[in-house]
This record gives structure tokens, sequence and C-alpha cells, in this order.
């Protein structure tokens, strides 16, 4: 227990960011810019993509990383 997992962005493959489990994050992947959600389960991790590599009109900026908390 206490390791960090690390997260890879499924749609390119960067190395992301490390999380503690049992939380959640939202994250821009800083190389193709897909809108990434991140659940840090038991067994794993489940990343989501909400929304691959959809620059324009979406509001999103920058690769600051939100914490969801962990319930
Ligand atoms: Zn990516």
């Amino acid at each position: 227990m206490g390791g960090k997992l690390r997260v890879n962005c499924p749609v390119c493959g960067r190395s992301l960011f490390k999380g503690s489990k049992n939380s959640e994050l939202e994250c821009n992947c800083p190389k193709c810019n897909s809108y990434l959600t991140v659940n840090f389960v038991a067994n794993g991790i489940s990343v989501i993509v909400k929304e691959e590599n959809k620059l324009t009109g979406s509001g999103i900026s920058g690769e600051e990383c939100k914490a969801l908390g962990n319930g």
C-alpha cells in the first residue's frame, strides 16, 4: 500500500502523472490534448477519454489536473 499508480494516455500513450488509489482526476493530455477522466480503482486504473483531440470550442485549456475528490 501507499504506492503510486502511473497513468498513461490511452490515446497517444504518453506518460502523464502518478496518482494515489481511490481517487479521481480529470486531466488534459499535454501531447494530444485529449481530455481524460482517470479513476484509480482497487485493481488498477480506469481511464475514460471524454474528448479526443478536440481543441476548438471546448473551453479547455492548459494541462492542469483537477482532483475530484476521493469520496
Ligand atoms: Zn495523449
